[in-house]
């Protein structure tokens, strides 16, 4: 369906390329679910939106899990008989098992191969592998690389250390009119993996630049957390804010060329979930649609039963679903400007219609107002689309009755929800319509 009134893109432009540059910024920080790169990707977030950086023991209890240590890498490397690194850190920060323990002596190629994770199928891409919640040591190489070892023995090298110490995380929270939350959140431990981490935080320290400068109803919360253990720690330290919460999504993956994804909550018919929805029908490109599964990134700590937040997650090629994932190739090539700036145009698109839904109840509820004297299809000369407007009227008029939202018209009238709330201002300020409550 076209949209009667214009997409307000203005504010946009620049953006594309701007989080495209932030993504270059961020790619060559050894990042891991603890440990100085994860300080030094919030300290850059930090340098556009002011973030509160958390700093959390080793061995806190939150619920059924423990922070971990903390990992910190200086370097690794692979060196032949003859003194030549042939597996560089240097060259790639995926060639360490990322929160591996330290490791240094000469070793036999036979053991070699058993701490090497290549991957066969793909011989040129480097394999990203951790081992968090096992302590072992290992490099990760390309097919090719390690096809090319032919020596008996080699020097192995791993600089880290993995000690007690802190878990970070950085939040930003941009205040709104009233305490009512929309929780945003991603995850910040990857290493150089560009769509799988790097879009995410590029899209949500753009979005809470731009809110900050905005006047809104709801209050925004910013996360950027490690991965599972970052948002059980989170949950686990707040929960009396999590009451608040009306709204969340968990944003990853927002920079590859596939298709937008919305990974429904685990209640599948929360007003995100119905929101999402309306924006991508409305947008007339293809898109996609998942039930919820508990598989995935942090929605599955958001929806866990004990919380059961509306927390969806907005993508476009999903965890797991392109080649690249989880490998090299999810690089500088694989993410575009254009996009990051489709990405977030849809995310701009979503959080107007959570900001403008409402509940009205008609003024004039025994048959229809008479328009026309009011001026009223005048006044829709504004649309692009003014028959549409029209509609728009009728239906706003018809279905205020104090149960239907402001959403639920346009989607049951095929209508877009700007349409809907353009045709809902007019009635507000003819004095048809009162307002019950704001949000769906
Ligand atoms: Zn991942």
């Amino acid at each position: 369906m076209k949209s009667t009134v214009k997409r307000e893109e203005s504010s946009v432009v620049g953006a594309g390329p701007w989080m495209y540059r932030f993504v270059e910024e961020l790619y060559l920080i050894c990042r891991s679910i603890t440990g100085e790169g994860v300080r030094e990707t919030l300290r850059r977030i930090d340098s556009h939106v002011p973030i509160e950086v958390h700093e959390v023991p080793t061995g806190t209890q939150a619920f059924d899990w423990t922070v971990p240590k903390e990992w910190n890498i200086r370097d690794a490397y692979i060196k032949n008989l003859a003194g030549e690194r042939v597996v560089d850190f240097r060259k790639s920060n995926l060639h360490v098992l990322n929160y591996c323990i330290p490791f240094r002596g000469r070793v036999p190629l036979k053991t070699l191969r058993e701490h090497l994770f290549t991957l066969p199928d793909k011989p040129e891409w480097i394999p990203y592998r951790t081992s968090y919640y096992e302590e072992n040591w290992g490099l990760c190489a390309s097919q090719r690389q390690a096809d090319a070892l032919r020596d008996s023995e080699y020097e192995v090298c791993i600089d880290a250390d993995l000690k007690d110490g802190n878990l970070t995380y950085g939040e930003c929270l941009v205040k709104g009119s009233t305490d009512e939350e929309v929780l945003l959140s991603c995850h910040i431990c990857h290493p150089s993996l560009c769509n799988d981490n790097l879009s995410g935080i590029a899209l949500a320290t753009w979005l809470a630049r731009y809110l900050t400068e905005r006047n809104t109803r709801y209050s925004y919360r910013f996360l950027f957390l490690p991965g599972t253990i970052g948002a059980i720690v989170w949950l686990s330290r707040n929960e009396n804010i999590v009451p608040k919460i009306r709204h969340g999504l968990v944003i990853a993956c927002v920079g590859d060329a596939g298709k937008p994804t919305y990974k429904k909550s685990r209640r599948g018919d929360a007003e995100i979930d119905r929101a999402v929805l309306h924006v991508l029908r409305t947008r007339g490109s293809d898109f996609s649609v998942r039930e919820f599964s508990p598989f995935g990134y942090d929605e599955r700590q958001y929806c866990s039963p004990g919380f059961d937040l509306p927390v969806g997650s907005l993508t476009r090629t999903p965890h797991g679903a392109y080649p690249e994932y989880h490998t090299s190739a999810d690089d500088l090539h694989l993410v575009r400007p254009d996009s990051l700036a489709d990405s977030l145009s849809i995310y701009l698109e979503l959080i107007e219609i959570l900001e403008g839904n409402a509940i009205y109840t008609s003024l004039c509820p025994k048959c229809e107002p008479q328009l026309g004297k009011r001026g009223l299809y005048r006044a829709l000369g504004g649309l692009a689309d003014a028959g549409e407007g029209e509609m728009a009227l009728l239906w706003v008029l018809n279905l205020s009755d104090g149960r239907y939202s402001l959403l639920d018209i346009g989607d049951r009238a095929g209508l877009n929800f700007r349409t809907v709330r353009y045709a809902a201002d007019l009635l507000l300020e003819h004095n048809l319509l009162a307002k019950v409550r704001a949000g769906g």
